[in-house]
């Protein structure tokens, strides 16, 4: 009887963790909303990098034929630099990232890193050389540690310490009796939603590519917790490429340069000055935005 419980508590056991591991996989993909369903080209090269300037050529986009998402996006953000990406719930925004991370080919246009067509690049070249630092992040249920390595596995102690200084983390880890070997996840400590971003900051940190994808969080957090947020991303963005996807506007108030979408087009560009002279959609956007937060602010919270 012996014999056969403990096979039994085995492989339930084995069963546990196989389903555990799916999840993680299943969540990773979820993450962006997309199963992977492009193909290298036979003549695939490897993604050249020369400064990481990315261009959206006349892009369309749509997930089912009949209804169309993306309509003849053109952008343009020069190698360093950040633009900042916002419009309504459902503009397709997050479409944007989706597209240069190649989870789907687009129905029209191009998009180009340095002058090269994604389609023509390996998909492995191609998504080493963007991060990401989604809106919710995957944490694996093992240490801290390994959740920041796991981009680069070959990281030392040393680089996984100098990346979580950088993202605001490194007091916060130092504080935990176990520092980079305290686990996480479900089975883990719970961390915030702002300790999970600021994780995600550090593995890009580490990552250290040349082309950074923001989906800020949608979540509202504290301030003190948003002002460490923010810091982090600044760092994080600098001298990269930045596509940075903001759904709330406080956040992007100083961005050099706004995209403002709307039902799949580009309506508007320009800094938060211009955009708000001109009056238009952003304007609207924004004003909206302040109402809501004067009304959350409100003693009755109406
Ligand atoms: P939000 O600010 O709410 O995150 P968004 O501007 O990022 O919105 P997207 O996530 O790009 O918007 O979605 C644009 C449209 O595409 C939405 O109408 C959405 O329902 C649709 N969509 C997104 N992902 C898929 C998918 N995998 N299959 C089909 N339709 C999708």
């Amino acid at each position: 009887m012996l014999q056969l419980f403990i096979p039994l508590g085995f492989l339930g056991f084995i069963y546990r963790e196989i389903r555990e591991a799916l999840t993680n996989i299943e969540r990773l993909f979820g993450l962006l909303e997309a199963p992977v369903k492009v193909a290298d080209a036979p003549d695939a090269a490897e993604l050249q990098v020369s400064g990481g300037e990315v261009e959206f050529d006349s892009v369309s986009h749509a997930y089912h034929a009949e209804r169309p998402i993306l309509q003849g996006v053109s952008l343009r953000v020069p190698a360093g630099h950040t633009l900042a990406i916002v419009g309504p719930s459902g503009a397709g925004k997050s479409t944007l990232a989706r597209l240069l991370f190649r989870f789907y080919d687009v129905s029209e246009g191009a998009i180009r890193i340095d002058g090269q067509d994604i389609r023509h690049v390996t998909q492995d070249s191609l998504r080493r050389a963007i991060g990401v630092v989604p809106q919710d992040t995957v944490l694996f249920n093992d240490t801290i540690g390994y959740n920041i390595a796991y981009g680069r596995p070959d990281a030392s102690p040393e680089e996984i310490w100098q990346a979580l200084r950088m993202a605001q983390l490194e007091e916060f880890v130092r504080r935990l009796p176990d520092g980079l070997d305290t686990q996480v996840g479900e089975r883990g400590l719970k961390l915030s939603g702002g300790e999970k971003q600021r994780i995600a900051i550090a593995r890009v940190l580490l990552k250290d590519p040349p082309i950074l994808i923001l989906d800020e969080a949608t979540s509202s957090l504290d301030t003190h917790a948003e002002r460490l947020i923010l810091d982090a991303l600044n760092l994080v963005s600098r001298k990269r490429t930045t596509l940075a996807i903001a759904h709330r506007l406080s956040t992007i108030v100083h961005a050099e340069r706004i995209l403002v979408l709307d039902q799949g087009q580009v309506v508007e560009q320009g800094s938060h000055a211009q955009l708000l002279a001109a009056q238009g959609a952003y304007a609207r956007l924004w004003a909206d935005q302040q109402r809501e937060s004067v009304e959350d602010d409100s003693p009755t919270g109406t």
